[in-house]
């Protein structure tokens, strides 16, 4: 008998899942159900789709023909229930789909906020295409928008839509941009080239109320009584992981769904991967959620494997995004930053919960114009770093991070006040690359 392999969700996961699958069981039957009726997109690429710097087909890295290749069944549903009692799991209109191996790879949504006036019309989020194509359309009538929250996703409304000529407040709780991540410096440079752009930020300010008119936004009211009229408002406040189905059937959970090294939850034969998968991470000693696309590919190629009686255990690495933070790029390399962030509540799209960790370290910078490079040193190695702007040490400061290279040699040199931390990181790079190769 045929395995029959069942995956809730069509994401990043899920179909880095069902490719791992199909590598190793040709015969197997692969079901992905997903509630989303636009399939398998880039959601990292909606960015770009609402600034308009690509076109919405560009979204779409497979073809009907890539699914065919991999003899993929997809399904529109959305999944009501898991019964793992009888392997099955139930679709909302009541029909159910038994399962030999089930992988949850479900994602995550951007908490809502209960303020009054979330209900009218004009309120946005970038959780899906679907949004991003709402809020297309609503940029062709809009004027002036306030966007609230931190993180790459707030970010990115603001940058959206003012590329859409709507002009944007942005609203921040703190003093200053992405303080979990960034430091001082880099919030700064950020700030002042959003500024320079024509966005208003507005610091230490907090929607009180969304006002309306006929069921449509006309503006917001600041919990210390300003009004600024409006006919947008976009909400990003960090996103949750959808643990609904997971709760619902006893699985074992805390912020996400628990997984083991191999990606299985509590429950033998169902796996999670994701967004969604809450995991052990080696270098915190802590369980944590990462909510980045090539996480999710490599949670999902390894669930994948394991779901294929083959065992594999998950081992994080250090965790690697490449963004666009106010038209520079950044580059951010296992852990930067000190903790929490008044903007997020609980972790922000494109986050790692890694980088948010304050190690013992410290940290060396090196800042001209708006190119920026900071280390965190610890006692042999290099923790994290973070790259703005100007990107040539990106990869080799990745893979000294993941490789651990011990840079005793350098560590004095690179803690001096007036270290040309560039020149002395690329020299040793290419001094270890050889020793490193050569081994
Ligand atoms: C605007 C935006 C910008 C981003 N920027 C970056 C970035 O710069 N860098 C980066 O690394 N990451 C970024 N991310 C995050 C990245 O896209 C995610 O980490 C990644 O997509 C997670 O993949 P996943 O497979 O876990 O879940 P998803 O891609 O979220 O897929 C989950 C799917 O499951 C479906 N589903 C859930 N429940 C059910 C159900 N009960 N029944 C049926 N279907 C269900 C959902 O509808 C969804 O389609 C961004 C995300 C967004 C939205």
């Amino acid at each position: 008998m045929a395995q029959r392999y069942l995956i809730v969700g069509m994401g990043a996961a899920s179909i880095a899942a069902a490719e791992a699958i199909r590598s190793r069981d040709p015969g197997g039957e692969i079901l992905l159900v997903s509630e989303e009726g636009d399939g398998y997109y880039s959601r990292p690429g909606l960015a770009y789709y609402l600034s308009g710097e690509v076109p919405e087909q560009q979204l779409f890295p497979f073809t009907e023909d890539d699914f065919d290749r991999l003899h993929l069944r997809r399904l529109h549903a959305r999944v009501a229930s898991l019964q793992p009692q009888s392997r099955e799991v139930a679709l909302e209109d009541g029909r159910r789909l038994p399962y030999d191996r089930l992988l949850l790879a479900t994602g995550s949504l951007a908490v809502q906020v209960g303020l009054p006036g979330v209900e009218l019309d004009g309120v946005v989020k970038l959780d899906d295409v679907g949004d991003a194509r709402r809020i297309l359309k609503r940029c062709r009538r809009g004027r002036t928008a306030v966007v609230v929250g931190g993180g790459i996703t707030a970010l990115e409304l603001v940058e959206g839509l003012h590329a859409r000529r709507v002009h944007t407040h942005y609203f921040l709780r703190g003093d200053r941009y992405w303080s979990s991540v960034l430091d001082e410096t880099e919030s700064k440079i950020v700030e002042q080239r959003l500024q320079e752009e024509g966005v208003q930020i507005h610091y230490h300010s907090e929607v009180a109320e969304v006002l309306g008119k006929r069921g449509r936004v006309t503006g917001v009211l600041t919990q210390d009584g300003r009004r600024i009229d409006c006919d947008l408002v976009g909400i990003a406040i960090g996103v949750r992981p959808r643990m609904e189905l997971a709760e619902g059937a006893g699985l074992a959970t805390e912020r996400g769904i628990l997984v083991d090294e191999h990606l299985q939850t509590s429950v033998p034969d169902v796996f999670a991967a994701g967004d969604v998968a809450q995991v052990f991470d080696p270098f915190s000693g802590k369980s944590v959620l990462d909510t980045l696309w090539g996480v999710a590919v490599a949670q999902g190629r390894v669930a994948g494997r394991n779901m294929t009686d083959q065992s594999e255990a998950y081992h994080k690495s250090v965790p690697f995004n490449v963004t666009r933070l106010a038209g520079l790029t950044t580059t951010i390399i296992g852990t930067v930053g000190r903790g929490r962030d008044k903007d997020v509540r609980g972790i922000a799209r494109g986050d790692s919960e890694t980088w948010r960790h304050l190690p013992d370290s410290f940290a060396a910078q090196d800042v001209s114009d708006v190119n920026r490079l900071r280390l965190l040193v610890g006692e042999q190695r290099l923790l994290g770093a973070l790259v703005m702007g100007e990107q040539t040490l990106s990869r080799p400061l990745y893979q000294l991070v993941a490789h651990q290279a011990d840079v005793t040699p350098i560590r004095d040199r690179l803690l001096h006040p007036s270290a040309r931390l560039g020149d002395l990181v690329a020299s040793f790079w290419a001094e270890w690359r050889e020793r490193h190769e050569a081994a």
